[in-house]
């Protein structure tokens, strides 16, 4: 495994999207529906996805993206700006304006651009003080593993979750090594892990996987074989990934306008007996530093703000599908479907307010770097996975039996055709865009991609108890409280 391998043209640490689809045509072991995939890219159930993030990767080249979406550094490479360290508070204005420009190419629907994934790498690259040395140099291997995805605009995904096999066990913060990932012996090259990992969604898209420990790693002396953090290319010896069903089912994007386009897929890693080399190795039988280093990095905080940027995106789009739907029939005169429409309106001005709210009063960490202040983005990461599920209840409400009268594309031009344009037409669109629009509605709220969606939005981030746990812990409560005493006490 090279840091070296660099086919970049000189001043460009963006890629194309060629650039990146040939990168794909490796040897990894990617199965699905049954089989294994001989190539990703030429797929059906993988290839629609793969071509849609490159054309996302073709975007950073165009003019009328570049400036928000790259930026120049100190030696003269152009990156994308998600890896920019920021030093003041505009720069975490840039990288926001960035994210949502990234996000808008799908309207949030492809959740995981690799803004996401960077902006933690970027946060543990410029807090790699924090990973210091041991078994070898981790805080420079950070540096050195960021700066390779930087400089070579590579595709990260993750996985941090440990199977379990009992409720009982993780209660107790304990694994068991029958299915999750641990350490089993080290060499002088690296160390050998084996097990499983939950859940790399992108995996079969990503140049590189990153395994790093979740902060629900217990701190205790039998999880020191779970406690580690590394990054290895997917194409790594002994590494396999196990996909769900693709819900691209090949059709057109008339019939499928999300599922055609936005498949980016999830997949459980097995790890059998994977060499992984030292440096590549960042955190190393440590369970306690495991536990804290989301946290101590601010690199949760950067994956908040690329998220809360993300979730505005698709907030405002189902907003513009209620108002699409309620417009079609002339609902939209109706008060009663104008508040229900108004609820998807607040939780986009929600989390916009959070995002900007959380921008403004960015501050200097203890690195020297700037973050935004965690507390409304936070919320955001909190509120999201619960008022994201009734924005799509919202579209069923709304679309109610329109969502199941959606004839496809083919009836248009075969012997149905004439029922078809007749019997579909609504006050204000014909029967063709009628169709389109709830087709739209239909995979937003209803189909295979759709809910997959509502499922991601719930738990991609982790529990919601957990979540909300973590939350209240770090929520400055004395302040209140102290109200509540002097009060009682006068
Ligand atoms: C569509 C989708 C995409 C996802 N993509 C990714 C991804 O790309 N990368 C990634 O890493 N994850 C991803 N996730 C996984 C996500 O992080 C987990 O689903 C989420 O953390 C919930 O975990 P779980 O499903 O295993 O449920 P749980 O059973 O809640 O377990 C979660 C963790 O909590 C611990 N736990 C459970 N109960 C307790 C308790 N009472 N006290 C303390 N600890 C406890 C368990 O040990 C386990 O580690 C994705 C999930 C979905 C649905």
């Amino acid at each position: 495994m090279t840091m070296q391998q660099n086919d970049m043209v000189a001043g460009q640490g963006i890629r194309t999207g060629a650039q990146y689809l040939d990168g794909l045509r490796d040897d990894r072991d990617v199965w699905i529906s049954g089989e294994r995939v001989a190539d990703v890219t030429a797929h059906p159930g993988l290839n629609r996805g793969a071509q849609t993030l490159a054309s996302f990767l073709d975007r950073q080249h165009d003019p009328k993206y570049q400036d928000k979406t790259t930026y120049v550094d100190a030696e003269g490479i152009r990156c994308a700006t998600s890896f920019l360290v920021p030093k003041s508070k505009n720069d975490v204005e840039q990288r926001g304006v960035a994210f949502y420009e990234w996000a808008r190419w799908s309207n949030g629907m492809f959740g995981r651009t690799p803004d996401y994934k960077n902006s933690s790498l970027m946060a543990f690259a410029a807090a790699s003080g924090f990973l210091g040395t041991g078994q070898t140099d981790f805080a420079q291997n950070m540096v050195n593993f960021y700066d390779y995805v930087r400089k070579n605009d590579k595709v990260l995904t993750h996985t941090l979750v440990n199977p379990q096999i009992s409720h009982d066990l993780a209660k107790e913060g304990k694994y068991s090594d029958k299915v999750a990932l641990h350490i089993v012996k080290e060499t002088d090259a690296g160390m050998i892990v084996r097990g499983a990992r939950l859940l790399a969604t992108l995996g079969p898209h990503a140049d590189e996987i990153e395994v790093f420990p979740s902060t629900l790693l217990k701190a205790s002396e039998e999880n020191i074989p779970f406690a580690f953090a590394f990054a290895i290319p997917l194409s790594t010896p002994g590494l396999r990934l196990i996909c769900r069903d693709s819900y691209d089912h090949g059709k057109s994007h008339f019939d499928a306008p999300l599922a055609s386009r936005f498949e980016e897929m999830d997949s459980v890693v097995i790890f059998d007996d994977v060499l992984v080399p030292w440096e590549r190795v960042f955190m190393y039988r440590e369970p306690l530093k495991c536990n804290k280093a989301f946290a101590e990095t601010n690199s949760v905080v950067h994956m908040m703000h690329q998220v809360a940027a993300a979730k505005l995106a698709k907030a405002e789009f189902f907003v513009g599908l209620l108002c699409s739907i309620a417009k079609a029939t002339g609902k939209d005169k109706d008060m009663n479907i104008r508040g229900q429409i108004a609820e998807a309106m607040w939780t986009a001005e929600t989390v916009r307010a959070l995002l900007y709210s959380a921008e403004q009063q960015a501050h200097e960490d203890q690195w020297g770097n700037f973050i935004p202040l965690r507390r409304p983005i936070d919320t955001s990461r909190n509120l999201f996975p619960k008022l994201y599920p009734r924005l799509v209840e919202l579209v069923q409400l709304l679309g109610s039996s329109s969502l199941m009268a959606t004839p496809c594309e083919a009836d248009f031009s075969n012997e149905i055709a004439g029922d078809v344009e007749q019997y579909f037409q609504v006050q204000n669109l014909d029967s063709r865009d009628r169709v389109a629009l709830f087709r739209l509605a239909h995979d937003a709220a209803i189909s295979g991609f759709g809910s997959r969606q509502c499922l991601y939005e719930r738990f991609f981030f982790g529990p919601q108890n957990i979540m909300a746990s973590g939350y209240f812990e770090l929520y400055n409560k004395d302040d209140m409280m102290d109200r509540v005493n002097e009060l009682l006490m006068s």
